[in-house]
């Protein structure tokens, strides 16, 4: 009963929220996470006019900002006070919990009728676990992780796959809509998290299989260069692996996607069932190489294969 009434309540809210969005623009959006995707995405919405307050954990991250003028918070909750709708980017479980229940975290505010997105790749059950608070809150709380890289994010070509309440969703999806070329809700809570560790696996199934190929052809001989140029002209070329092969050929490892988090997301994977024999695979190369190249982009896992004489004829 006590729920049904603060769902009402909070219905309420929501719509105030969403004529905001699609009057004026002038919605202010709290942006939580400024790391290699949160900045490029935060700057998508001031550029699309939306006024920006940001918080990272580390002090200095906000002088990325020198062409727009945010304002920044000391803490989540100052953050969470000062806007409407709360975007959060950081990189795990771990940084959710803290963000929210850390002592100046998201949840030691009295502040309502919020809505909250956590685009971070985080497993189902912290989203739930989340959503609940928020909801006793009275605020609101979407799972909407992306695909897509540095690149995507820049030019607002993401794909976000969103878990949570359908009235919810339609109330954020115009903002949602300038990140990305496809916003689509998948299902409650959790639901955006587990489409996006179905993709992650892909990917990492991709990353090793362009990583091992190119191994295997340069054992026997076959030029780098000329066997990434087959394949991106082939059936199988698509733009992953052209980004990916260029970074091979140019031997740039700089992260767009950290190594470290293709393993987490793996391991998270792992937690939501997925037991296969490619899972287990790249579950096993993607940790193994994790110590070493975590920091490195993904597709370092080609040095740590070579390294593990993977093709020694
Ligand atoms: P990143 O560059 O490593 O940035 C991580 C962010 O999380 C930083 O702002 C960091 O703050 C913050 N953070 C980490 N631990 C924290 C904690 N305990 N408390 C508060 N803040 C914390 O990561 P990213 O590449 O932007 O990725 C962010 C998320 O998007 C990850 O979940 C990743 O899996 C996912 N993702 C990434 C890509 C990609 O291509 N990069 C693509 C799709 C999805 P500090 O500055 O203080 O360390």
């Amino acid at each position: 009963m006590l729920y049904k009434l603060v769902y009402q309540i909070n219905l309420r809210a929501l719509y105030i929220i969403q004529n905001k969005i699609s009057e004026n623009m002038k919605t202010r959006i709290g942006w939580i996470g400024l790391g290699t995707m949160g900045i490029p995405m935060s700057k998508r919405l001031l550029d699309a006019g939306y006024p920006l307050t940001v918080y990272n954990r580390t002090k200095g991250k906000e002088n990325a900002y020198t062409e727009h003028s945010v304002s920044v918070a000391t803490s989540p909750a100052e953050l969470i006070e000062q806007t409407e709708v709360v975007v959060i980017m950081v990189s795990d479980d771990q940084a959710i919990t803290e963000i929210f229940t850390g002592a100046n975290g998201l949840l030691s505010t009295t502040v309502k009728e919020k809505i909250i997105i956590n685009m971070s790749t985080v497993s189902p059950e912290i989203s739930k676990e989340m959503a609940e608070l928020c909801l006793k809150q009275g605020n609101h709380y979407l799972d909407a992780p992306v695909s897509g890289s540095l690149k995507q994010a820049e030019t607002g070509t993401l794909v976000v796959m969103v878990g949570g309440d359908e009235d919810v969703y339609q109330k954020v999806k115009p903002v949602l809509d300038h990140l990305s070329k496809l916003t689509i809700r998948v299902g409650n809570t959790g639901a955006g998290n587990n489409a996006k560790l179905a993709v992650n696996t892909m990917l990492a199934i991709m990353s090793q299989g362009l990583a091992e190929v190119v191994l295997f052809a340069k054992k026997n001989g076959i030029d780098t260069g000329d066997l990434l140029n087959i394949i991106s002209q082939s059936a199988m070329g698509n733009v992953y692996m052209k980004i990916k092969g260029e970074a091979i050929f140019q031997n740039n490892y700089e992260a767009a996607f950290a190594l470290k988090h293709i393993a987490k997301d793996l391991r998270l994977a792992k937690q939501s069932g997925l037991k296969s024999p490619l899972g287990d695979t790249v579950l096993k190369t993607f940790q193994d190489a994790e110590g070493e190249y975590g920091d490195e982009d993904i597709i370092a896992v080609i040095k740590k294969l070579e390294k593990d004489k993977v093709y020694s004829l």
